[in-house]
């Protein structure tokens, strides 16, 4: 069957036909290609057409896919068995790894997911505090817990209301919404709820609504409100740990969170999560503090394996060589969007993220999107899939570089492109 029978039949089976909403190509008039498999910088769908792959499974995949030393740790763990239940060195490892190379983190619990681990982050934050509320920003994304599908209210800054159905009232009141970047937004914030409020949280590198990249000083104007509310910040770095350098952008910023998330490269393609903080933070999880959180497949030796091998392979150098190499296929895709009717948009880097999107403006925020993206990014979208480029199927979604992305791919790029 090829791409387009798959899904009908899966629309008949699955809700939208996906397990994850951002996989359903909505809006954009063509069904999702089933991918049948992946190597290096590429994946082939069911019907045998082959892309450059720039979504890399949405950030996991660093060394891109099918990585030899990855599949090889991942095969001789499996002959130990998958998964126990039980105290394991697989797990010991990685989080001696970790916690070897990233001077802030104490330790460090693992989770199966980054929503797990964010979701775990926010009742930490709470247990420690013994406070209710906690602020994100308008344009991060932090998993799909009740706690941050909030949206800002149409009321005064700060107020708040679910973005999906089946959230209580209660639920989004305790979740404050300001908008990125503006830091007198959340100093009224806490001026008007100072005892009240027990973190917040924010991707220090916000990467899920385009790349909104932030000022230090904002970052730093963060720290230094929680530390004089006695209000916890945590850095969820799902998609930046271990990609904007190994210790992510709070290495980068040297702005040191009291708790991070970590999750997508952590594992390796494997579903592995992580909160880590300072020990006196991180002790009031279970078993030994009250706040509780558990996993049966957490610390799974499988995904462990992969992580670690993974971890290892991102040295300094590999850094330098994935900025590069992005860096490369940005300036390949400006060349040719330039001269083939996408003048309108720039490409946004950082690292090796990057975002094309319709505006020469600057973007720190949310509001600041172009208002008929969705229509312009459709044309790309179709365009650069037509010629094997594939492109997270959406356009808030950043595109991810790897190390596989190397000079011959972006030779092949070059082709796909001009040809
Ligand atoms: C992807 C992501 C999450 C959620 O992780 P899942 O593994 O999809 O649950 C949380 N926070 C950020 C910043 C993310 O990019």
């Amino acid at each position: 069957m090829n791409s387009n029978e798959l899904f009908e039949k899966s629309l008949r089976l699955v809700p939208g036909g996906v397990h994850s909403p951002v996989r359903s190509f909505k809006g954009l008039h063509c069904t999702p290609r089933f991918i049948n498999h992946g190597k290096g910088a590429y994946i082939t769908d069911e019907d045998g057409k082959n892309y450059i792959d720039f979504c890399m499974s949405f950030g996991p995949l660093i060394l891109g896919h099918q990585d030899q030393d990855v599949k090889e740790a991942i095969i001789k763990a499996l002959d130990n068995g998958w998964t126990f239940g039980a105290c394991e060195k697989y797990s010991l490892e990685l989080a001696e790894f970790i916690i070897g190379k990233i001077s802030f983190i104490d330790q460090i619990r693992f989770t199966s997911s980054g929503t797990e681990a964010v979701m775990t982050a926010i009742r930490l934050a709470r247990g420690v505090t013994g406070r209710a509320k906690i602020i994100k920003f308008n344009g991060c994304y932090h998993g799909h817990m009740d706690a941050m599908l909030i949206k800002a209210g149409s009321g005064l800054a700060g107020t708040s209301e679910a973005s999906s159905k089946g959230i209580t009232e209660q639920q989004a009141n305790d979740t404050l919404v300001c908008e990125l970047a503006d830091l007198n937004e959340v100093k009224n914030v806490f001026e008007r709820y100072p005892n009240d409020i027990a973190a917040i949280f924010i991707e220090p590198l916000p990467a899920n609504n385009g790349l909104l990249i932030q000022d230090q000083a904002f970052l730093q104007g963060l720290r230094d409100l929680c530390t004089k509310y006695g209000a916890l910040l945590v850095f969820d770095e799902v998609i930046s740990g271990f990609r904007m350098g190994f210790d992510g952008m709070a290495g980068i910023t040297k702005i040191i969170p009291d708790i991070v998330t970590y999750g997508k490269i952590i594992g390796g393609g494997m579903p592995v999560g992580a909160i880590a903080g300072k020990k006196d933070v991180m002790q009031f999880l279970a078993p030994l503090g009250p706040v509780y959180q558990a996993g049966t497949l957490s610390g799974n030796p499988v995904a462990m394996v992969a992580g670690l091998t993974s971890l290892k392979k991102l040295t300094p150098d590999a850094y330098v060589k994935l900025e590069h190499n992005t860096k490369a296929v940005v300036n390949t895709m400006a060349e040719w969007m330039k001269a083939k009717g996408f003048e309108d948009y720039q490409t946004i880097q950082y690292g090796s993220l990057f975002y094309p999107i319709s505006t020469h403006d600057k973007l720190n925020n949310i509001t600041q999107l172009p208002k008929n993206m969705n229509e312009r990014f459709f044309s790309l979208f179709k365009t650069m899939l037509d010629k094997g480029i594939y492109l997270a199927p959406n356009a808030y979604e950043v595109a991810f570089g790897s190390l596989s992305h190397d000079a011959k791919v972006i030779e092949d790029l070059k082709n796909r492109l001009w040809n």
